[in-house]
């Protein structure tokens, strides 16, 4: 699976960062470098139905990264394309991402309309995981990370294979 038809990763500065209408944004400007660091349940899941939030964050535990978002975030397809325009995000013409990563501010944005399984759901957020390991915006890199999590998430799913 080409991973980066699904996910796509983009740097910005904080200046840049206007996600929201509330009062988020001077909390994201403040997370860097100065937050304590995000844990297994600290983090925030925003705009997911409860079966959607539960899963998610279930798989976050099981995968156990190296670093935790510290919010992920689904929004509707109208919401996810507006966000991506909003950050000057350049996705090639012909596909859209379900998924990016603001490195910055440790955020996942997952598009709600492209949720096609509990699986899927798992492999992508272990890419998006993988970019926050890395702190990069390389997929290879990504990629690398997530390959421990991916196996963490198998071996959850199949208790019997060791
Ligand atoms: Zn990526």
């Amino acid at each position: 699976m080409k991973l980066k038809i699904w996910t796509t990763l983009f740097s910005l500065t904080l200046a840049q960062f206007a996600w929201g209408q509330t009062s988020g944004n001077s909390k994201l400007v403040n997370t860097e470098g100065t937050a304590p660091e995000a844990s297994a349940t600290s983090y925030t899941v925003l705009g997911a139905t409860s079966e959607q939030e539960a899963l998610v964050r279930a798989q976050i535990r099981i995968m156990q990264p190296d670093v935790y978002p510290l919010r992920v975030l689904f929004v509707p397809h109208w919401k996810y394309v507006d966000t991506a325009r909003t950050f000057r995000l350049h996705v090639p013409a012909g596909y859209t991402s379900a998924m990016f990563t603001h490195l910055p501010s440790r955020s996942v944005f997952i598009d709600s309309d492209r949720y096609v399984s509990d699986d899927s759901l798992g492999y992508w957020v272990a890419h998006e995981l993988g970019h926050l390991a890395a702190n990069s915006a390389s997929e290879n890199a990504a990629d690398k990370a997530a390959r421990e999590y991916r196996k963490r998430l198998k071996d959850a799913r199949e208790p019997d294979v060791h």
